[in-house]
Formats: structure tokens, sequence, C-alpha cells
């Protein structure tokens, strides 16, 4: 299998009242391993329609799905929740961390779903979280950082447990420009060195052109 992902024909319409709106029209496209791929749109164009559909959150679409070779539409739901856990790592742009847990308890927990012993868990979270400079805030719970390091954490939480395929919504978003991009340029790094691929949606051409490659959703398909 040589594509981490793979979507075909991809078509999401949303129906208000007498309106259908039409935001996927038919999206082709395909992420090799180890590729950092930019889903670049204005606000609007559809790109977290499309990440919601990748990440198994989603039904209501039509066309064909594949993670590392899975079709989405054939999988029942513990397959779906074991693609989820095992294959994907989830960036948003809020961090959507767990506000009672600390820094390293928020990325021990999803490996502690998957089976990893607590010991080991704990050593990935250190290892994770020292590598994006946080070696000193294992123990601040998510209230008790800042913007950027809050972001951090969800990388970490992310990359966790080896995924596969990283997708992240504007990971950098909600941040200021400086501030994004330093999180962005240690977030390429550290999936590069993981060895991970990324699907990263973003309405910033500066911060898609970073990236491996850059797709551009325009009137519900890839240009
Ligand atoms: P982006 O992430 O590129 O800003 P979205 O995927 O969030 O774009 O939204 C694309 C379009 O789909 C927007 O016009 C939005 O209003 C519409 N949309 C998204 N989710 C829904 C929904 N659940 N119901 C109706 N319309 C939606
Ligand atoms: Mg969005």
């Amino acid at each position: 299998m040589s594509e981490v992902l793979r979507v075909d024909g991809l078509k999401r319409t949303f129906v208000q009242g007498d309106a259908r709106i039409e935001v996927l029209r038919g999206v082709d496209l395909a992420v090799t391993p180890g590729e950092i791929v930019a889903l670049l749109g204005p606000s609007g164009s559809g790109k977290s329609t499309l990440l919601q559909a990748v990440g198994l959150l989603e039904g209501g679409f039509e066309g064909s799905i594949q993670i590392a070779g899975e079709e989405a539409a054939s999988l029942k739901d513990v397959d779906r929740t074991r693609v989820r856990r095992d294959t994907l790592g989830f960036v948003y742009q809020f961090h959507h961390l767990l506000p009672d847990f600390n820094a390293l308890e928020n990325v021990i927990l999803p490996q502690l779903v998957r089976g990893v012993s607590r010991a080991d868990a704990a050593e990935r979270g250190k290892s994770l979280l020292g590598a994006l400079g946080l070696a000193e805030r294992l123990t601040h719970r998510p209230s008790k950082l800042s913007g950027g390091e809050q972001q951090r954490v969800a990388v970490a939480r992310a990359l966790a447990n080896r995924p596969a395929l990283v997708l992240a919504d504007e990971p950098t978003g909600n941040l200021d420009e400086a501030t994004a991009d330093v999180v962005f340029a240690e977030f390429l790094r550290l999936v590069r060195d993981e060895g991970s691929a990324a699907l990263v949606a973003t309405h910033n051409e500066r911060i898609a052109a970073k990236m491996d490659r850059v797709l551009r959703l325009h009137e519900g398909k890839i240009e």
C-alpha cells in the first residue's frame, strides 16, 4: 500500500431550509507516507468539512476515503474507532486538552487507551514534550499554559501513538503571528522526525508554503 490517504470523488452537501450548499463537489487527493501536505483555502471553502470526513468523524458524504488502504464506508464502528486511535492523530485550532489533567497526563491518556503501559506512556510523553521545549511544564494544567504552549501539548498528544497520518485543522490559527510561526516550525520538525504524514488545513499562504506540497480547495474541488 503506497498511500496513507486516498480520497476519490468526495462530495458533501449541507441542506439549510430550501438551500443546498454543495461544499465538496468531488475532491480527489492522495497523501503518501511521511508527506506533509497543505490544504489551502479561504474561510468557508470546506477545509474543516473535508478533514472531518477524513477523520471519520462524520458520515453523510459520497465518494471514497481510504486510510492506510482501509475503505471508510465499509468500516464497522469498532474498526472506525481503531483506525482513528491507531492510524490518525488530530490537532485542532483550539487545543481541546482535558482541563483537569496536566500536560504530561494529556499526552499519556491516549496511549493508555491504546494499551501502552503507564511507564512507557510517560517516557514517550516526556520525550515529545521535551522536544517541544516543555520539559519544565509537564505538571502544568492547560489553564496555566500560554496559548503556544497549549498547542504544543496538543501536538504532542496527536503524535503520542505514532500516527501514520496527522490531521491538523488550522493548528496555529488561534495564535498571534510570531507565536504561530514558531509553533508551526516545531510542529513540522517533529512530524518529520517522527516520520508521520500530515494533512494540514490553513488559509495562510505563508504557512502553506512551508509544507511539501500545497493542495488548493476551490469551489469544492482540489485545483
Ligand atoms: P472552512 O473550514 O474552509 O472554513 P467549513 O468546512 O467549515 O470551511 O465550511 C464550509 C461551508 O460549509 C461553509 O459555508 C459552512 O457554512 C458550511 N457548513 C459547514 N458545516 C455545516 C453544517 N453542519 N451545516 C450546514 N452548513 C455547514
Ligand atoms: Mg475550518
